[in-house]
């Protein structure tokens, strides 16, 4: 596998796929370019070395049909300037070969969005799973899905993997491309090999102790990363509306607190496991409870076990952040995803604050803390701390399911596996 490090990009032509799935609002304008600023480093080296660069990306859900709302000619100036130079916008990346055969060196070519054509995602369109004609409508959309790639890689020498938020998807420009070049000619881009780097370091390379905190709102999502981090942390800090689950499981009164009542066998089995595997399960003691799910509510503070009705648990109360916080505070590994109460409510997000500054403080005294999935990052952007923790992850499902310990295609096509 080439390293983008020590590639020199020079009288190449190298097309990128990117995560330019960035946020509009109903004027077409970007609301939050963070997508966009994240792949620089990648598109500079490329661009300085003296190469020309061919950027193909997602926009929204499509569903393999043209749609102008979700056209990536909206986002072209804003790349452009980014870049700070002219960006030229290819309408249809299936007939963009013209276009790209003239780039020259530091030219940009950007294609338009590839979920406007099915292939792809490589999903059968228009056919439900239970048709017995399905299999077979699946099998052709797979090899069409490879000559889509085909096309793809045939505009380039070099393909650039840079998209981390759609690496855990086997997609013709995250995975299929990568068959059609050499070892030599693929490679992750910065921002790829930055957040497999920040996996490693919680899956492989631990510092101990390692405290994970697995908050948000229900058990059933996180079941896998649980399981996969039983065997690798000394703590874990379950909260946020899981509390709850676990309090009802233990014959708790939990008033009108979200609950997964389908879970409660569940709930006992990890703290069984975790008993088993001598991992320290930290469990909300305490919350804040308020009488209606508004930031309006009235709020008491009581157990978890005991919740009056017409009241629900909405925050970690402050026996349970005191918990929190002792195994946080000396942790050398940390792994935050989900919040510890409904911190879109600014009366709930104390609990949610405490683990954030916890974590900072850990990570002044030599921890790595990694942040990511999605509300975890919403929450430390919320709280101004995102530059104050080692790492955050901008991939919500591919950093969830690299966690869970799965091989993500993204970096497999790329590393050969
Ligand atoms: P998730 O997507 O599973 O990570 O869940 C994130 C959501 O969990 C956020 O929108 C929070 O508002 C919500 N959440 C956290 N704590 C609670 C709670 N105690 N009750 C209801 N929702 C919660």
């Amino acid at each position: 596998m080439a390293k983008i490090e020590d590639f020199n990009f020079n009288g190449k032509k190298a097309i990128v796929r990117v995560d330019f799935n960035v946020p509009l609002d109903e004027n077409g304008n970007i609301t939050d370019d963070t997508r966009i600023r994240g792949a620089l480093p990648t598109l500079k080296k490329i661009l300085e070395d003296g190469g020309a660069l061919i950027l193909m990306s997602h926009m929204g859900k499509p569903k393999g049909k043209v749609n102008p709302k979700l056209s990536l000619s909206q986002i072209r100036e804003a790349v452009a300037k980014a870049l700070g130079r002219d960006v030229k916008f290819a309408p249809d990346c299936m007939t963009a070969q013209e276009a790209a055969k003239d780039l020259k060196p530091g030219e940009v070519l950007l294609l338009e969005n590839l979920r406007f054509y099915p292939e792809e995602e490589g999903k059968p369109v228009g056919i439900d799973k239970a048709d017995p004609a399905y299999e077979a409508a699946k099998k052709e959309m797979k090899e069409r899905q490879k000559e889509f790639a085909k096309t793809l890689a045939s505009y380039a020498d070099v393909y650039v993997n840079d998209a981390f938020g759609t690496a855990h998807r086997r997609h013709a420009s995250t995975a299929v491309i990568a068959d059609y070049f050499d070892q030599q000619d693929k490679m992750l881009g910065f921002l790829m090999e930055k957040e497999v780097k920040a996996v490693d370091n919680i899956l492989k390379d631990i510092k101990r102790p390692f405290t994970a905190i697995m908050g948000g709102s229900k058990v059933s999502t996180k079941i896998g990363i649980i399981e996969n981090l039983m065997d690798k942390v000394d703590n874990l800090i379950l909260c946020g509306g899981m509390t709850y689950t676990f309090a009802k499981a233990q014959g708790g009164n939990i008033g009108d607190s979200i609950c997964e009542n389908d879970k409660l066998d569940l709930a006992l089995d990890i703290m069984k496991k975790a008993k088993e595997k001598g991992v320290n399960l930290v469990l909300g003691s305490d919350c804040v409870a308020g009488n209606q799910f508004s930031n309006d509510a009235d709020t008491q503070i009581c157990s978890v076990m005991e919740i009056p009705e017409g009241w629900e648990g909405m925050d970690a109360g402050p026996e349970s952040i005191k918990a929190f916080r002792d195994v946080i505070v000396p942790a050398k590994t940390i792994l935050w995803n989900g919040p510890a109460g409904v911190f879109e409510f600014d009366k709930f997000t104390t609990g949610s604050k405490a683990i954030a500054d916890a974590i900072v403080e850990a990570t002044e005294n030599g921890a790595f803390s990694l942040v990511g999935g999605g509300d975890s990052v919403a929450c430390v952007n919320k709280f101004g701390l995102a530059d104050s923790v080692s790492y955050v992850s901008t991939g919500g499902g591919a950093l969830l399911e690299a966690i869970e310990g799965k091989t993500l295609p993204g970096v497999a096509a790329i590393e050969g596996k």
